[in-house]
């Protein structure tokens, strides 16, 4: 539709999740009309962002080093465990204050469908943080769908020999919905709320 290097920059926005062709036709124009400084700045944020950023060799959340900030606070509850699917949820529960414990990302959930299965996330190194015996609780933090809940159900079933206490968050999340839409408040009482799965 338009010539060349735009062309190109419209297709590239409208590859990111939720730009739409209008969206990313908006959001290129912005960026022609913008000062070069700022264009540059949003550039080196880009490269930086994939050369300095990488995921913790524990948890699997983002971090500048080898492990994230949370898994380096030595003022953590080791006993604990939140799984989540992706660092963006350990954003949302962190804002509501509520767990003092450490997490573990999953880097999505089960979807068969989509193609993903157990093996495509990070459930092995699950299993190898839980063998010690530190951990004597699981809160499953998954997303309230379909995917989120398939894969609770299989995480709870694996670990049940384990005998730990495993947790998924309590009803009020906007079921369908993404963990991180849900405001503090709420995902704060679905945190307190949690229910006991037995396996
Ligand atoms: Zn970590």
């Amino acid at each position: 539709m338009y010539e060349g290097v735009v062309q190109d920059l419209i297709d590239e926005l409208g590859r990111l999740p939720g730009v739409g062709p209008k969206s990313a036709q908006r959001i290129a124009f912005h960026i022609l009309q913008a000062e070069p400084t700022d264009v540059r700045r949003l550039a080196q944020a880009l490269l930086e962002v994939k050369a300095k950023v990488r995921f913790c060799a524990i948890c699997g959340n983002v971090a500048q080093e080898e492990l994230c900030n949370i898994c380096r606070d030595p003022r953590r509850d080791l006993s604990v465990i939140c799984v989540v699917e992706e660092p963006k949820d350990v954003v949302a529960i962190e804002r509501t204050r509520e767990f003092r414990g450490k997490y573990h990302v999953l880097g999505g959930a089960i979807s068969p469908i989509e193609g993903v299965g157990p093996d495509d996330l990070r459930v092995k190194e699950l299993m190898t943080r839980l063998m010690d015996g530190t951990v004597t609780e699981l809160i499953i933090a998954t997303d309230p769908n379909l995917e989120g809940e398939a894969t609770a159900a299989y995480l709870a079933r694996l670990v049940s020999p384990m005998g730990l206490a495993v947790s998924r968050l309590a009803s009020g999340l906007p079921v369908g919905g993404d963990l991180e839409y849900a405001d503090e408040v709420t995902l704060g009482r679905a945190f307190e709320g949690r229910r006991r799965i037995d396996a």
